[in-house]
């Protein structure tokens, strides 16, 4: 299971550089629950191209991070791993303008979490605001779902919108669970 940050567990803010700006979608931590219970590893896989834009650095996302996990934990819910893009194509120094694997819509964080983990990658979602997040999914075999928050309702009027066929589009989080949990059951 891999999670996008921004928009998707929380508030889209655009480059979030102050921990005071994290709003939790009242729903996230219950749909983290709601995996950790289904025996799925939650992997977050986020663009922090604002590191190499030089707008905040990788020790204060870390340190977000760390704060988000600690929040999560307090409610009884797991992140198992982060994982970070910090590359920016406008990128002032010349090693963090890439090209790099990790940004999405390229597959490097999540071939980051199969070098930790043994993931079947096609059991496993991608669930994200934006075109790219579905777009990672594809790389990787895996299944995307698009939410409407953050960025989704406006990706959504994109006219060179490129979702693959027949991915889903959910309000939230928590819905993107539920039809995740529903797929599993009929798996089984
Ligand atoms: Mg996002
Ligand atoms: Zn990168």
């Amino acid at each position: 299971m891999f999670l996008d940050r921004d928009g998707t567990m929380i508030d889209e803010v655009g480059y979030l550089d102050r921990r005071e700006d994290v709003r939790w979608f009242p729903w996230t931590i219950d749909a983290v629950r709601l995996l950790n219970r289904a025996g799925y590893l939650v992997c977050v896989v986020t663009n922090q191209g604002g590191i190499g834009l030089g707008l905040f650095d990788e020790p204060f996302v870390h340190g977000l991070h760390a704060w988000l996990d600690a929040t999560l934990h307090e409610s009884g819910a797991v992140v198992d791993g982060w994982f970070l893009c910090p590359h920016h194509p406008r990128a002032v120094a010349a090693e963090m303008r890439g090209p790099c694997a990790c940004r999405k819509p390229g597959r490097g964080m999540i071939d980051a979490a199969c070098a930790r983990w043994d993931i079947d990658l096609t059991r496993s979602w991608v669930v994200g605001d934006r075109d790219i997040d579905v777009m990672m999914a594809v790389a990787v075999g895996a299944r995307g779902i698009l939410v409407r928050t953050g960025h989704g309702e406006r990706d959504l009027r994109k006219v060179d919108l490129s979702l693959p066929a027949g991915t889903p589009v959910v309000m939230d989080l928590m819905e993107a669970t539920v039809l995740i949990l529903a797929e599993g059951e009929r798996r089984t």
